[in-house]
């Protein structure tokens, strides 16, 4: 079988030639891991899983020390696997200015101990003055269970059977709320739930009725749900996961709540996470009534939850910017046009920054039509029309494998390079990455 591709498969001596392996082996990695790396890439190409002209760099690849930097051209603007919301320039100067020692829990003027985080929280009251009082915890998950634990541990949460909610990775919103030793009273139905049906079930044993909003799925037809307005005449507190993150409301995501909505409304207390919409670290915010936010921070659980000096960095800048999630959000069609052109003219005639063209064959790089959207668990069914550079697709893995790795999504036999996930400052190294790889 002289065509069996399996033929090409360099010999091991000759990948570990192969100046970065060479390298690897000299350096920290060492002779036998070096070996290891490269004897698993010929495996993966005698399965046919790699092309044998891929076996060096998925040798490099594996060796890498991660986490590794990513271009994500996905055309998912919140994309979970690759780590959620991007941070700003500010956001990211913040945390390296945090990493030494910092004045975070410390009042440079009087030389005395001071509130932990105060200044991003009063950026966050500032932001949202329908708060009496703001926390940031962990994450969202964080959240929920410090509201559960602080407010309804041998109590019962009022929750309607289509706000039963599985936040991905197989993790559902009912059994961590049953976690904290709070009971669940399911109310009304998968489609319909009405606020009489929340009124029969508050009693003695409520400790507060949970809103979550059913932020990646959509139901849709003969349905009902009570609106948070008419849920907080109720004599109990009515906690809203909003999700997402959205602190006023977006006019390109009609269907996504923002906390500020949910406040006036008569929520008691808002949680959101701040790594989806809002675009920031992750962390999760916890909103509303001072009496219960305060329950909340003093509860001795808030102490396993608290967030770090860098996520507290990273919060207050992206608060004071415009963060990558929401640019890429609002990224103008025309404008994602006369990029994508501008980058597949350079593709095709080899051109990098400020290089002479480089030879070889063109890469044959097509500007079409895409489709992104915002992922991340957030705004199920909203489409944003975006452009995406087509690619062949045998490019896909050496672009994953490369340094950034480029993410891209596979579609009608062809690698598509979205651009409205991909900030416009990465445009360049976005060239050579695909170049680096024809
Ligand atoms: C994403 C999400 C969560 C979980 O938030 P994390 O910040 O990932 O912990 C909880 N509830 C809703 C409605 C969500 O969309």
């Amino acid at each position: 079988m002289s065509g069996d591709p399996r033929r090409r498969i360099p010999r091991t001596d000759e990948v570990l030639a192969d100046p970065r392996l060479a390298g690897a082996a000299a350096g920290g990695a060492g002779r036998s891991a070096v070996k290891a790396a490269v004897v698993a890439a010929q495996q993966r190409a005698r399965e046919g899983r790699i092309a044998p002209e891929e076996v060096v760099a998925a040798a490099v690849s594996a060796l890498a020390a991660g986490p590794r930097r990513v271009i994500n051209a996905t055309g998912v603007l919140v994309h979970t696997n690759l780590g959620r919301a991007p941070l700003s320039p500010a956001a990211v100067a913040a945390m390296g200015a945090a990493a030494g020692c910092t004045d975070v829990e410390f009042d440079l003027e009087t030389g005395e101990r001071a509130r932990r985080g105060r200044t991003v929280l009063a950026a966050l009251a500032a932001t949202v003055p329908e708060a009496e009082d703001v926390h940031v915890v962990n994450n969202n998950a964080a959240a929920l269970v410090l509201a559960a634990t602080a407010l309804a541990a041998g109590r019962e949460i009022v929750i309607s059977r289509g706000e039963m909610v599985e936040i991905g990775d197989g993790f559902r919103l009912p059994d961590l709320l049953e976690s904290t030793g709070a009971r669940l009273r399911e109310v009304g139905t998968t489609n319909r739930t009405r606020v009489r049906d929340y009124a029969e079930a508050v009693g003695e044993a409520t400790g507060f009725v949970l809103k979550v909003h059913p932020s990646n799925f959509r139901v849709e037809g003969f349905i009902a749900a009570a609106p948070v307005a008419e849920l907080s005449a109720l004599p109990v507190p009515v906690v809203v996961d909003i999700g997402s993150g959205l602190l006023d409301p977006e006019p390109l995501l009609p269907d996504e709540p923002d906390v500020r909505t949910m406040l006036r409304a008569g929520a008691a207390l808002v949680t959101a996470s701040g790594d989806k919409l809002l675009g920031g670290p992750q962390a999760g915010l916890i909103l509303g009534r001072a009496d219960l936010v305060h329950r909340l921070r003093r509860h001795p659980l808030a102490r396993a939850l608290r967030v770090d000096k860098l996520t507290l960095a990273a919060l207050e800048a992206t608060l004071r910017s415009d963060p990558p999630v929401r640019l890429a959000l609002r990224a103008d069609l025309a404008e994602l046009r006369h990029r994508a052109r501008h980058l597949a003219g350079r593709i095709d005639d080899r051109l990098g920054d400020g290089e002479a063209a480089r030879s070889g064959p063109a890469v044959g790089c097509e500007v079409v039509d895409s489709v992104s959207v915002v992922g991340g668990g957030g705004a199920p069914g909203c489409e944003l029309p975006s452009v995406a550079l087509a690619l062949p697709v045998r490019l896909a893995l050496p672009l994953r494998l490369g340094d950034p790795a480029v993410a891209g999504r596979v579609a009608g036999g062809r690698l598509l390079l979205d651009l409205r996930s991909v900030p416009p400052d990465l445009d360049e190294e976005l060239v050579r990455a695909v170049l680096a790889c024809t």
